[in-house]
């Protein structure tokens, strides 16, 4: 799981990285963090890497052209990821496979008072929280396949999510 920080609002920020570092502690779910727009205060005691990049080279490297995420996101990721011409990653969250190509990202970072029904399956916050609670419901941890949340069985690689 990738988070490419800072979230605008301070508290999203550190509860995102909470989260995370959750989902680590709790699921053993890899997390890292993508610094590439900084302003709130330095990232200490996390359980994994926090890299500082500019989003250009997070645009080019995990999202522009990415077929794969372009079949699980509505807008394309040009849209969604670029806000008339100008890159707007920082707050979203993505999902790493183990070649390091992203499968999944969220499009809506989500402010504090949070987007209202109907955006969840979008937002940085509510993927984080959902798969904190229960990894099972969203994603595959073996394989990192998407999930609507009902199967017993991961579809992808058949791992038992009862
Ligand atoms: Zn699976």
């Amino acid at each position: 799981m990738r988070y490419y920080a800072d979230a605008d609002i301070r508290e999203m920020h550190n509860h995102a990285i909470r989260l995370l570092a959750d989902l680590h502690d709790e699921h053993g779910i890899a997390v890292e963090i993508d610094r590439i727009d900084e302003h709130h205060d330095p990232i200490t005691d996390f359980p994994g890497e926090v890299r500082r990049l500019t989003p250009e080279e997070v645009y080019e490297r995990d999202l522009k052209r990415n077929r794969a995420l372009n079949a699980v996101i509505e807008q394309a990721p040009s849209e969604a990821f670029k806000r008339y011409g100008k890159l707007d990653i920082a707050g979203n969250v993505a999902i790493v496979d183990e070649e390091g190509s992203v499968q999944w990202a969220s499009t809506l970072p989500g402010y504090a008072d949070g987007y209202g029904p109907g955006f969840e399956s979008q937002t940085a916050m509510d993927f984080l929280e959902d798969i904190a609670t229960s990894p099972s419901n969203r994603i595959c941890v073996e394989c990192l396949h998407l999930l609507d949340g009902d199967e017993n069985f991961c579809p992808n690689c058949g791992n038992d999510l009862s």
